[in-house]
């Protein structure tokens, strides 16, 4: 592992995560399958093993900070540095209800998984991040739903916990600018897994392609940015 490139991505056992898991592996990339279900994590990367790839089953709850410690920790034992994370881990719940019926008890679930999550994970990766030999790339998983012109109703605790996330983008590329860190997050569309429904236009692969495309082809010099189909967006 210590020859190869490495990557990164909370939450690969299922969903859009999975699939930039497996889309990084077929690029060559030492893939480390962060999921907070031992049984799906050890599954999702067995089957990626199985096709020929490097991938390697990480334990790690976000909402956590022990298991994102415990992860680094594992992590350090099979690796000497990291070239790609991807924090794609998040929860939507009680979509339905707005921010006049919202209980803060659902905010806070959605801030501790969306937001502080990924502010512990880059915190306690940065040390292998800054060994990237080519410099290392952070990509933040958000969403439309974010984006603050949209103005709609719709999962007030989830939108503002992604409007945050941007935020937090936007803070750690301020402060990694000068250590060769891109720091970047992104709208991957409206994607057919478990959060985004059957009925959701773009399969997993274009969901993925973005995220990437950060990961890998986009120049590093591009930071603290907000992404949509490989294009800067508003939010
Ligand atoms: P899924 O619900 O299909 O998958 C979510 C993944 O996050 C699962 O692997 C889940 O693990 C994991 N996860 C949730 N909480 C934790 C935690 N505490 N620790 C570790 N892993 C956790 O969602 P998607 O694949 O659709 O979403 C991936 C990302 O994309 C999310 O950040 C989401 O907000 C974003 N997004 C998705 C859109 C869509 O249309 N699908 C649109 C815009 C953004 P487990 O299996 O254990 O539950």
């Amino acid at each position: 592992t210590n020859h190869s490139k490495t990557a990164v991505v909370t939450g690969s056992n299922r969903g859009i995560g999975n699939e930039v898991a497996r889309q990084l592996c077929r690029q060559g990339f030492a893939v480390f399958i962060a999921s907070r279900d031992m049984h799906d994590g050890r599954e999702a990367a067995e089957e990626l093993c199985n096709q020929g790839h490097e991938a390697i089953f990480l334990h790690m709850d976000v909402s956590d900070p022990l298991s994102i410690k415990n992860a680094v920790g594992t992590f350090s034992q099979k690796a000497d540095h990291l070239d790609v994370l991807v924090n794609n881990a998040g929860i939507l719940e009680n979509a339905e209800v707005p921010i006049t019926k919202m209980n803060v008890e659902a905010l806070e679930r959605a801030m501790t998984t969306n937001v502080y999550g990924p502010i512990i994970v880059i915190q306690d990766f940065l040390p292998y991040l800054e060994k990237s030999p080519e410099g290392g790339r952070i990509i933040n998983v958000s969403s439309g739903a974010g984006s603050l012109h949209r103005m709609r109703t719709y999962a007030p605790a989830y939108s503002i916990s992604k409007t945050a996330m941007n935020a937090v983008t936007r803070q750690f590329a301020a402060c990694l600018h000068d250590r060769r860190i891109a720091v970047n997050s992104v709208d991957p569309g409206w994607v057919q897994t478990d959060m985004g429904g059957a009925h959701a236009p773009r399969p997993v692969e274009s969901g993925a392609e973005t995220i990437v495309w950060l990961a890998t082809g986009a120049p590093l010099t591009e930071t603290g940015k907000f992404w949509k189909d490989k294009r800067e967006a508003e939010w």
